[in-house]
């Protein structure tokens, strides 16, 4: 089924994951050990995120370096199968523009359909690490909206290769990424807006909204948006917070802030023990605070801390 499908069908707040791909050379049952005790849960879908490669420097023999490209966590396509077919549960895949031409999409694009996987959360994707600003790929997409618009021909039976005739038409639903505190790029919120709304007006089916930790900007960008004329879903992103460190490292990350209240709370902590407990309680709290406002779906990174979303989905449900 398609994400917006579960949407339009729910009677109430559905519940949503993510996951991020394991580490080359660990298998499988990594990701298993994550997500089995999530899925009494019931969650209507799971996303799974794409990651670009990365250019590194390896020492050679004589002395000298070569240039490698490497992936640290490959097969999104993949594991979007092993899900479905594990779980019965509906896997979307993170499709990027970064670092991939726009044949690489059309053939994972063609992969993914034959696998019967018809969701897509189709974003830009960061810079290279070595880039200072977002370089698409020779022949690449360079906006999201352009890899939108390579998604939307395909499901209209057209590929890259012009004199195809009768191409099957696939049936992706797509969504795409939105920022209730501006994307860091983003001069300012309007033309972030403006920029969102061409992503709907092309196509965009519902929005999965960056992590935040007050619920008060989750509200008033959505408010935004209907301002704006932007009417389709938007599916708050909920993460929990875990350890000291974060306190830096996602502002830094994610460009999102973290409210006084939560800061102090866990300064205050004495270990990642009662940090993890503090980040949970926030969370739940702004998941209870979500949920009877109606939001469609409450989508959880899980990134490595599956225990603790299942703690707080647990108290929901
Ligand atoms: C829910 C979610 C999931 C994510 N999953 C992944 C993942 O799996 N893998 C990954 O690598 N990254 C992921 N990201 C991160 C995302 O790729 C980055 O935030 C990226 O910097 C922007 O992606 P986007 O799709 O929002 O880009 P875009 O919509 O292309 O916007 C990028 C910037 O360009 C501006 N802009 C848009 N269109 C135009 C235009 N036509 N002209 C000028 N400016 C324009 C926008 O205002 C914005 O500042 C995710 C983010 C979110 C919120």
């Amino acid at each position: 089924m398609k994400v917006i499908e579960h949407i339009n069908q729910a009677q109430k707040t559905l519940v949503s994951f993510e996951i991020l791909p394991p580490l080359k050379g660990k298998g499988i049952n990594a990701l298993w050990e994550h997500l089995d005790p999530l899925m009494d849960f019931n969650p209507s879908f799971i996303n799974v995120t794409y990651h670009r490669s990365e250019s590194m420097f390896k020492k050679k023999t004589d002395g000298t370096f070569e240039k490698v490209e490497v992936r640290k966590r490959p097969g999104t396509v993949g594991i979007c199968a092993a899900i479905m077919n594990r779980y019965k549960v509906d896997a979307v895949a993170h499709l990027i523009c970064g670092g991939f031409s726009r044949q690489e999409t059309e053939d994972a694009l063609i992969d993914l359909a034959f696998l019967g996987i018809d969701n897509v959360l189709v974003l830009r994707g960061d810079a290279a690490k070595n880039e200072s600003s977002f370089e698409p790929e020779p022949g690449g997409n360079r906006y999201a909206i352009d890899l939108m618009r390579q998604v939307i021909n395909m499901n209209n039976g057209i590929y890259l290769e012009e004199d195809l005739k009768n191409a099957v038409k696939t049936n992706f639903c797509i969504g795409v990424a939105g920022y209730p505190e501006k994307h860091f790029e983003a001069p300012n919120m309007k033309s972030d807006l403006q920029f969102l709304k061409a992503k709907v007006d092309a196509g965009a089916e519902y929005i999965t909204t960056q992590m935040f930790f007050d619920n008060q900007k989750y509200f008033e960008f959505v408010k935004c948006c209907r301002d704006v004329g932007i009417n389709i879903p938007v599916v708050p992103g909920l993460k929990p917070i875990s350890s000291k460190k974060q306190l830096n490292v996602i502002p830094r990350t994610f460009h999102v802030d973290i409210p006084e209240d939560l800061y102090n709370a866990i300064c205050k902590a004495k270990n990642d023990a009662e940090v993890e407990q503090i980040g949970m309680e926030w969370m739940l709290q702004q998941s209870k605070e979500l949920k009877k406002a109606g939001v469609p779906v409450l989508h959880y990174y899980t990134l490595g801390k599956p225990q603790i979303v299942a703690q707080v989905v647990k108290e929901l449900i």
